[in-house]
Formats: C-alpha cells, sequence, structure tokens
C-alpha cells in the first residue's frame, strides 16, 4: 500500500522551499525531498574551521525592491545590511564593475573622461543605466569609442570564459543584467532591500520547512520515493528534461568549479568580488569574509572557474540562454502542460536563469494559484 500524501515537492532549494511553507500554513502536508543531504539548493551555506560561512555553490547576495519577497524571507532570518561592490582587473587597475564614472575616470586621461562624461549625461540624462549593447549602437564617435572600449574590456571574454559561446550568440537578458551606470553609484545592485541573513542561508531555508505540516527527506532520489507516495499533486523543481527522461535530448547548461582558498592573513583583496575578465582561467574570485562580520585573522576565498556541465559529474549551473535551448526547453514546457497534476518550476523546472528574489516570486505566485484552485 502506497502512503498517501497531499503535496510531494520535488527539491527544497529556494522555489520548493518558498512553495512548501506556504502551503503548509494555509494547511496543506507537504513532503519535500532532495537528492543532496542538504536544504537550500544553490543557496547552501557552511561554516569553515575559522567560523567564515562558504557559499558552496558560489556567492549569493540577496536583493530586491519586492517588499513581499523581503517581508516573507524576513519572517525566517536576521539580516546583516550589506551592500555588494565588485571590482574588474581592467588594464591593470581594479576599477568598479559596473562600469561607471568611477571606472571612467580610472581609465582614462581627465581630459578625455571629462569630455566623455560629459557627453554621456547630454545624451542619455544622469543615473542613467544603459545596457552595453544598447550603448555600442550610439552613433556619435567619441562614445561608440567609449562603448567598445567597456564591450571588450569588460564584458567580450568574461562572457566567452563564463559561458563557453561568442557573447552575440547569446541572449542580450545576460548582459543586460550588469549595465554601465552614468552617475557614481559603484553598487552592484541598486535595490531598496540588500542583506545577508545573518545565521547564513541554510539557517533560514531550515527555519522556513520548521513546520508541522511539512516533513522533509535529504538524499531521496525523487524515482524512489514516488513509487511510495499516492500523492495528490506534484511539484517539480528538479531538472525538467530528466523528468522526461531527456525524451527531446538534454537541455545544456553551464556549470562551475569552485576553488576555495585560505590565507592567513586577515584580508585577501580589495573588495568581496573581483572579475578578471581578461585574464587567468577564473571569471571571479569571492572574498567570504566581506559578507558578515568576523574576527578571526584568516580569511579565504573562492576563485570561479566556469565549465561545460556533464551529467552525472558536475551540478547544473545556469542554463544557457541561447534560442537553440530555449526552442528545445519549449518542446518540455509543452509535454509539461499535459502533465495532469504536476507542475514544474524553479530554475531547473522552469529552464530560467533566475536571481533569488525571482526564485521567490514565482514561488509565492504558484502558492498563491495553487490555494485558489489554478
Ligand atoms: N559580465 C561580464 N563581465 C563582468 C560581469 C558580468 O561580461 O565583469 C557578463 C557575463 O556575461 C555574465 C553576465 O554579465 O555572465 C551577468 O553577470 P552577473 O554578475 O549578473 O552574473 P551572475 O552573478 O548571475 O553569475
Amino acid at each position: 500500500m502506497r502512503k498517501k500524501i497531499q503535496n510531494l515537492i520535488v527539491g527544497a532549494g529556494i522555489s520548493g522551499a518558498v512553495l512548501a511553507r506556504t502551503l503548509a500554513e494555509a494547511g496543506q502536508k507537504c513532503l519535500i525531498l532532495d537528492k543532496r543531504g542538504h536544504v537550500g539548493g544553490n543557496c547552501y551555506d557552511y561554516k569553515d574551521g575559522n567560523g567564515i560561512l562558504l557559499h558552496r555553490y558560489g556567492p549569493h547576495i540577496f536583493h530586491t525592491n519586492d517588499r513581499k519577497v523581503w517581508d516573507f524571507l524576513s519572517r525566517f532570518t536576521r539580516w546583516t545590511a550589506y551592500t555588494h561592490k565588485v571590482k574588474g582587473l581592467i588594464d591593470g587597475q581594479e576599477v568598479p564593475v559596473p562600469f561607471n564614472f568611477h571606472s571612467l575616470y580610472a581609465l582614462f586621461p581627465k581630459k578625455e573622461a571629462v569630455s566623455l562624461e560629459k557627453k554621456l549625461l547630454e545624451t542619455f540624462g544622469p543615473d542613467q543605466k544603459i545596457p552595453i549593447l544598447s550603448l555600442r549602437q550610439t552613433q556619435d564617435k567619441e562614445l561608440h569609442f567609449l562603448a567598445q572600449y567597456i564591450y571588450e574590456k569588460v564584458f567580450l571574454h568574461y562572457t566567452l570564459k563564463q559561458w563557453g559561446v561568442p557573447a552575440e550568440e547569446l541572449d542580450r537578458s545576460v548582459m543586460d543584467r550588469v549595465p554601465v551606470v552614468l552617475g557614481w553609484d559603484d553598487r552592484y545592485f541598486q535595490d531598496a532591500y540588500q542583506a545577508m541573513p545573518s545565521e547564513g542561508y541554510t539557517a533560514l531555508f531550515e527555519n522556513m520547512l520548521a513546520h508541522p505540516n511539512i516533513a522533509v527527506r535529504l538524499k531521496a532520489e525523487f524515482s524512489a520515493v514516488c513509487k511510495e507516495y499516492a500523492y495528490e499533486r506534484l511539484f517539480y523543481s528538479g531538472p525538467i528534461d530528466e523528468y522526461f527522461r531527456f525524451a527531446f535530448g538534454a537541455l545544456p547548461y553551464r556549470s562551475l568549479h569552485f576553488e576555495m582558498k585560505e590565507f592567513p592573513q586577515p584580508q585577501y583583496q580589495s573588495a568581496a568580488v573581483i572579475n578578471y575578465p581578461n585574464d587567468f582561467d577564473y571569471t571571479r574570485v569571492t572574498e567570504y569574509k566581506y559578507f558578515l562580520p568576523y574576527t578571526c585573522r584568516q580569511t579565504v576565498a573562492g576563485f570561479e572557474y566556469p565549465l561545460a556541465h556533464e551529467r552525472g559529474k558536475n551540478e547544473r549551473f545556469y542554463p544557457i540562454p541561447q534560442s537553440a535551448s530555449q526552442a528545445l526547453y519549449r518542446q518540455y514546457a509543452a509535454a509539461a502542460r499535459e502533465e495532469k497534476n504536476v507542475r514544474f518550476f524553479g530554475r531547473l523546472g522552469g529552464y530560467k536563469y533566475c536571481d533569488m528574489q525571482t526564485a521567490v516570486q514565482d514561488a509565492l505566485a504558484l502558492a498563491q494559484d495553487v490555494l485558489t484552485g489554478g
């Protein structure tokens, strides 16, 4: 006899946890599984020997303008104020990224920088954020030269390293994430709410899942658990192609490898993240001590190496935003619509490059839809 459960949720990352909590609070029973040995998905963090919280799957910096998302998460964590700043090594200098007036004045002779600043402000207005691909379309000779410079020094090689394909083959939304800033604001994100969970992301998601209507099973494969349970509804945030046994072929992903190195001094680098668009095999180095206050003498930096995703060998990180992969995904999405009582969601279920806040928004909306009979 199969055990009965109202909602079976596959994946205990952000999407699964937010959905489980919302359904549980509405009185519904949920069983949530994850094949990994921990909750939190790719937000998972852990303390090293010095007590520094490290992010196993790469740096996660929370930011949102959405008060609803902020309020929801704030029920499960205290926050430590944190403003993310990134620098990039360009022509031998560490300058702010996104490229802004600080970067302009650091890299160009004063007279030229003054002239470019004036022209940028006259053309676009103050404090605008201009996607690099839009800036490249300007007809003005001087601005076009600047756009080419930024494109080549900041985007071209970084993007090739990061994605393994030339920038022009990717959806422009990828590079639009890091626009050129026509002002002096050198924050990486301009959102109203930016902070780090004071006890880390893992603790946040453990708190979220601590509810009498939620049972959590770790190191649990969906293919095995689904034979044990009869469920009314299935919510699947695992890879959508895997669910359909790769019927149309495997969806492409980019993977990452992180090398964590401990250093015996209190500080390793001049910003939380330094990008290396043009040098080295890694794209960026993250010094985790910047994220929360610590008193230890040592520090840890994570060196981030992009690589091809190989099924079974490494993790899926980024869905690749290209027209061919989107076309393949649409075949899976069409098959998904035919599945009765199954909803696909999240980064892997929806084959979507999304920030943490988008994952929360989508999961809250899905829960709302389910609870109102959708
Ligand atoms: N990017 C770049 N140079 C940089 C920073 C970003 O070319 O110094 C491009 C690159 O294609 C990257 C994309 O912008 O994949 C998005 O950057 P973001 O920092 O948002 O990436 P994430 O933190 O999501 O990996």
